[in-house]
């Protein structure tokens, strides 16, 4: 076995962790390793092409962890998560969204000192310097009448590319042509422009993180070998697989690792709690007849709206597409039809929390992940969700899409009171596949934070996290870019304490 020493680990190398590793290496004079346990995306077409994203999660590269299974509602769904260079970033859809300014004021008053408008802004413009964001376009009348239809709903038309409110835009996408600009892509290639001090160790799994007894983390246990790390670790692992490192490594619900038999090194109630996610849901509509498609992205537009109307900011998110979203609908047992409409949206500030914990002390196994939708107490999360089936209707009823839409197909027209709406968004419901808040960032005094407002897990010396797991509240939008975000906020912070 190799035995490597660096001044700084950076566990996972996705979309947090590409971002931090260059950034610190760039901002320190010291040594900088990144730890990836799947390979190297580069010379990989099916992830690199951003034409062939619906193969990754599917792959090899990819994973899913199924959910636990609720008392009531889809328990069908599961977490994609993947193992190569880029992580997530480099099987997603590339939709790229700066959440709005009150999204990081929330943090703020959470207890995210440091994180506000002001302080992340200039973090979102630096990764926009280095990613290349374009608008699409298409002038298919099966996506055009999309946008009449919004129109003739009240709608404005929208650009991304700036703040932005309630209305309706074309999709931004973290892409070049056919190229995915993946964390990695953007900010690990090429090669030869690496700096120096930078070791990228693909295939390298990191079992867990050594703790002495007095609380510091000086090096991780790895398939090859202990690591050690003269400076820091930072766990970048994801909101799934980083809180799972820290349990293993003794950090967590002291209760629940000593049903394990894994010695305790720091109580943090709060690790794998407040599991965060967008739960996503759909209407679908049969077309009158054939609709032409794009075969890569056939998505329209995305649709802002606001179900309550003293919300801060718009509390749905609704993309709309000439294309049916049957993955739970079909399942479930609703019809289907060759041609037709969804409209599928998500809850932007979804309230319920989930949680996770081990099912087993060994590293392979995976955590128990309980999403638990819609166990918000004021039943936040599932009014927005019935407000979404109704918004959908409003639109597929418009004079734009007379001529063009047929029977509704999920839920059915038949579906009108709140209740039966609710009853069919618990049976379909789904993860908008972005997991975060698993190790919440907070105040040093509030018991539910797991790292403070430098990510620095409390009680525990060299030892931080910098992933989707850090956030306090959802943003409003999809959350790459926020993650990437946080990995190069975390190489200023770094690169700030160690000077
Ligand atoms: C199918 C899908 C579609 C999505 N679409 C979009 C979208 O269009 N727009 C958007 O904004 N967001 C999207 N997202 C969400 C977004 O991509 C993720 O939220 C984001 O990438 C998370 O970043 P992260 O750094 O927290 O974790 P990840 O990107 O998941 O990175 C974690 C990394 O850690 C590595 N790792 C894990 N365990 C270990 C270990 N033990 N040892 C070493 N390495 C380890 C993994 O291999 C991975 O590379 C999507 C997500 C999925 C799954």
């Amino acid at each position: 076995m190799e035995t490597l020493e660096f001044d700084y680990c950076v566990v996972g190398g996705g979309g947090a962790g590409a971002v931090l590793a260059r950034a610190l290496t760039e901002q320190v004079g010291g040594t900088v390793a990144l730890l990836e346990i799947g390979p190297s995306d580069a010379g990989r077409d099916e992830v690199l092409d951003f034409r062939r994203y619906r193969e990754v999660p599917a792959g090899e590269l990819g994973r899913r962890i199924p959910i636990v299974q609720p008392p009531r509602g889809n328990g069908r769904f599961s977490y994609p998560i993947s193992r190569v260079l880029g992580g997530s970033t480099s099987q997603n859809t590339c939709i790229w969204f700066r959440p709005p300014a009150s999204d990081f004021a929330d943090w703020q008053a959470a207890g995210a000192k440091g994180w506000g408008p002001e302080e992340i802004s200039p973090h979102f413009d630096a990764l926009e310097k280095r990613i290349h964001v374009e608008t699409e376009a298409s002038d298919l009348d099966s996506h055009r009448i999309l946008f009449d239809a919004a129109r003739d709903a009240g709608f404005k038309r929208i650009e991304f590319s700036a703040p932005f409110d309630e209305g309706i835009g074309r999709y931004r996408m973290s892409k070049s042509g056919h190229l995915r600009q993946s964390s990695s892509v953007a900010f690990l290639r090429p090669d030869d422009s690496l700096p120096k001090n930078l070791a990228i160790l693909t295939g390298t799994a990191v079992e867990r993180v050594l703790i002495s007894p007095d609380g510091r983390a000086g090096a991780v246990a790895t398939n090859r070998g202990t690591i050690g790390a003269r400076r820091e670790i930072i766990l970048c692992a994801g909101a799934l697989e980083t809180p799972k490192l820290l349990m293993l490594s003794g950090i967590g619900p002291a209760d629940e690792l000593r049903r394990f038999a894994i010695p305790v090194r720091r109580d943090l109630p709060g690790v794998g709690r407040h599991l965060l996610d967008h739960p996503a849901a759909c209407v679908n509509v049969a077309a009158r007849g054939p609709l032409a498609r794009d075969d890569v992205w056939n998505y329209a537009g995305v649709l802002f709206a606001r179900v309550e109307p003293d919300a801060a900011w718009p509390d749905i998110e609704i993309q709309l597409g000439p294309e049916l979203f049957e993955q739970q609908t079909g399942p479930a047992g609703y019809p289907g039809s060759p041609f037709g409409f969804a409209a599928y949206f998500t809850v932007n500030r979804a309230r319920s929390e989930g949680r996770l914990a081990l099912a087993s002390p060994d590293h392979r196994a995976d955590l128990a992940v309980d999403p638990a939708y819609f166990t918000d107490p004021d039943g936040y999360d599932m009014r927005i969700m019935v407000g979404g089936v109704r918004r959908a209707r409003r639109l597929f009823a418009t004079p734009a899409m007379a001529g063009w839409v047929g029977a509704e197909l999920a839920p059915g027209s038949d579906c009108e009171t709140d209740e039966r709406i609710e009853d069919f968004i618990r049976e379909t419901a789904t993860t908008g596949y972005h997991p975060a808040g698993t190790c919440r960032m907070g105040s040093v005094g509030d018991p539910t934070s797991v790292v403070d407002p430098a990510l620095n897990i409390i009680g525990i010396s060299g030892l931080r996290v910098a992933d989707a797991s850090i956030m306090p509240t959802m943003v409003s939008v999809n959350i790459a870019p926020t993650c990437m975000m946080i990995g190069h906020r975390a190489a200023s912070l770094i690169a700030a304490d160690s000077r």
